[in-house]
């Protein structure tokens, strides 16, 4: 979108330059002409006041990270509705475009390329900030007279965006590719969570893939926890090395980022002879760490154990979720569809993984340790120590001595879903997340099984979202006469994001897209009405249904609170009942939604 407008007194942004799961970035300038790339944060952020907050109190930390291999954050903004961050405008594009166009890099360049982004994460690492989403989208390249200088970007917003109480979000910000298993554990992340994540991007330099990805992402957060990458074709012996230690499940076993850059720089001027590798389209099958117990048990259907695993064998895994073909890789945006699906998920894998485990996540990220505790005592066995419901196929005269009894659906409404899904292992679960602003978050609120039935296969939970919201004036209007998006002021009280008629008549229709599920405003004639004896009927409708009609007059508003679900058509008409010019507003107009499930609210 081309529009410009100010932030504040002293930026301008004039384009968007495009959108990744926190929000929107857009290319402006000072009053004094010089450029910046602004971050704008997703209104659903920027409504949350812990948000708000936490943006505020890591504004100095942010601001004070200055290094060559790091995109400066100049300055942090709060203005009304919008939280902005104002940076380094970087020119060259990002890793990602980087290895789409060119495709895997020579050991050596790769080296001296992640060597410097590791510089530039000491640095961050320096100033007490934790990356947590580093990804080749997030180092972007800068141009200079010497050839492109990577630098690291969005360090530290995803720890601003988890403060949210619409998302466990340090798991649900973005892809799992490059995520450290502890935090996909839902530990907190310390910096050799990024040291994982640099190994990864190292890896996919490399060979053109991370070495987890394909499937669903359940399916890559085991592989992240249970596997170790398998080891592409072309790298040479001491790059592979250090790759493995940076990649190490254990968080204090793997290299600061000082060490790294140190390494690879040194490794570099060794590896010059080395060529590029071909890109792979799918990556190497990754290997069960020492011991099968683990994998094998989160991995293979209830009624199977595989008593010993080959070492190739990633099979179960590979059957169980097959990796998308190569021309399936698509930018994440778009994949990343719901993200509190998401964070429920992984919620709901994670306690799967511990339950299964029965590890706490302290020991968690030891892959040693986990896989020893894992087993029940008898640990010859890899059978899961509950026993799963369609183990009944007795095929093999089973060495488990004592089957239990068939399961009852327990009563799990009420229940984290983390909880929840516990006492519903081996049942396969699908979540439906339904907007409820004072229900904690990820909490079930229905099951569709009933209590003491008998244990289904499959149950569907819904469980409570905290909303995300996107005020009318933000959405394209797909028709209107007399109505439009300004601030207004009813009954002595400020709505800047309002849609105002100020006519006789008139409507304004949106389209919803089904991706809403709440309408909330406050109708009233705005304070300046300049006829202020006249009454106006406003009237909603609903895929042409009439659903709400109110007559408002000055001094008594209307709150309006709507079930839009499944809406695709919004229309609000108005009428002066006096034919007058009367200026009437819905204050603060909003739609609430599942945050992930709404489309984005900006133009494009
Ligand atoms: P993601 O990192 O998930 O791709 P972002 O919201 O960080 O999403 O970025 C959206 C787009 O804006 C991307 O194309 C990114 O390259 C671009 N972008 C982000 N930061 C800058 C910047 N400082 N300078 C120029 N472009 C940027
Ligand atoms: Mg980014």
């Amino acid at each position: 979108m081309s529009s410009e407008f100010a932030l504040g007194s002293a930026y301008t942004l004039t384009h968007e330059l495009g959108s990744g799961a926190l929000g929107t970035v857009y290319r402006g300038h000072d009053q004094q002409g010089r450029a910046y790339a602004f971050k704008l944060l997703r209104s659903e952020y920027a409504a949350d006041p812990a948000v708000v907050q936490r943006f505020i109190q890591e504004r100095s930390a942010l601001t004070a990270v200055q290094h060559p291999n790091v995109v400066r954050t100049h300055d942090l903004v709060v203005e009304g509705p919008r939280l902005a961050i104002v940076m380094d405008l970087v020119t060259g594009g990002d890793l990602r475009n980087q290895l789409t166009q060119h495709g895997p890099l020579a050991p050596a360049d790769a080296a001296r390329l992640m060597a410097s982004v590791a510089s530039g994460l000491t640095a961050v690492h320096q100033a007490g900030i934790v990356h947590r989403d580093l990804k080749p989208e997030n180092i972007l390249l800068s141009p200079t007279p010497e050839g492109p200088v990577p630098q690291v970007s969005d360090f530290g917003i995803a720890h601003i965006a988890e403060t949210s109480g619409s998302t466990r979000t340090s798991v649900a910000l973005g892809t799992p590719n490059y995520m450290a298993p502890e935090i996909l554990a839902g530990e907190a992340p310390t910096p050799t969570a990024d040291v994982y994540a640099l190994g990864i991007i190292t890896y996919e330099l490399l060979c053109g893939l991370t070495p987890f990805e394909g499937g669903h992402h359940m399916a890559v957060i085991r592989r992240h926890a249970d596997m170790a990458a398998g080891r592409p074709p072309g790298v040479p012996d001491p790059l592979w090395g250090l790759l493995e230690a940076m990649l190490t499940k254990a968080p204090t076993e793997r290299p600061s980022t000082h060490d790294v850059a140190a390494r690879l720089s040194a490794l570099a001027p060794v590896l010059a002879a080395a060529p590029a590798a071909a890109r792979l389209s799918e990556p190497p099958a990754p290997v069960p760490l020492g011991g099968t117990a683990q994998a094998t048990m989160l991995a293979v259907p209830a009624g199977q154990s595989g008593s010993s695993t080959p070492p190739t064998a990633s099979a179960p895994m590979a059957s169980a979720t097959p990796t998308a073909p190569p021309g399936q890789r698509k930018r994440r945006k778009r994949m990343w569809v719901p993200v509190i699906a998401l964070a429920v998920l992984i919620a709901a894998i994670t306690t799967a993984v511990l339950a299964l485990g029965g590890n706490d996540p302290e020991t968690n990220a030891d892959p040693g340790e986990t896989s020893s505790e894992s087993t029940s005592p008898d640990s010859s066995t890899v059978e899961p120590a509950t026993n799963e419901p369609a183990e009944d196929s007795s095929e093999e005269p089973s060495d488990d001595p004592s089957p239990e009894p068939p399961r009852e659906m327990p009563e799990v409404v009420g229940l984290p879903l983390g909880t929840a899904m516990a006492e519903l292992e081996g049942v396969e679960v699908t979540t439906i997340p339904e907007i409820h602003q004072d229900v904690p978050n990820n909490e079930v609120i229905a099951q569709s099984v009933a209590e003491g039935e008998d244990l289904p296969v499959s149950v569907e939970l819904t469980v409570a979202s905290q909303p995300a919201t996107v005020y009318l004036a933000m959405l394209d209007e797909v028709d209107d006469r007399n109505m439009s998006s300004e601030g207004a002021q009813i009954d002595a009280e400020d709505y800047p994001r309002s849609v105002v008629g100020a006519w006789n008549s008139g409507y304004i229709e949106y389209n919803l897209s089904r991706s809403y599920q709440q309408l909330l405003a406050t109708v009233g004639r705005v304070d300046s009405a300049s006829d202020a004896a006249d009454e106006v009927q406003v009237t909603i409708f609903l895929d042409q249904r009439e659903v709400w009609s109110e007559r408002v007059s000055v001094g008594s508003p209307a709150e309006l609170d709507l079930d839009v679900t499944d809406a695709l058509r919004l229309r609000i008409e108005y009428t002066s009942l006096q034919d007058n010019r009367s200026e009437v507003a819905l204050g603060d107009a909003r739609l609430l939604g599942v945050p992930g499930e709404i489309p984005d609210e900006t133009d494009e």
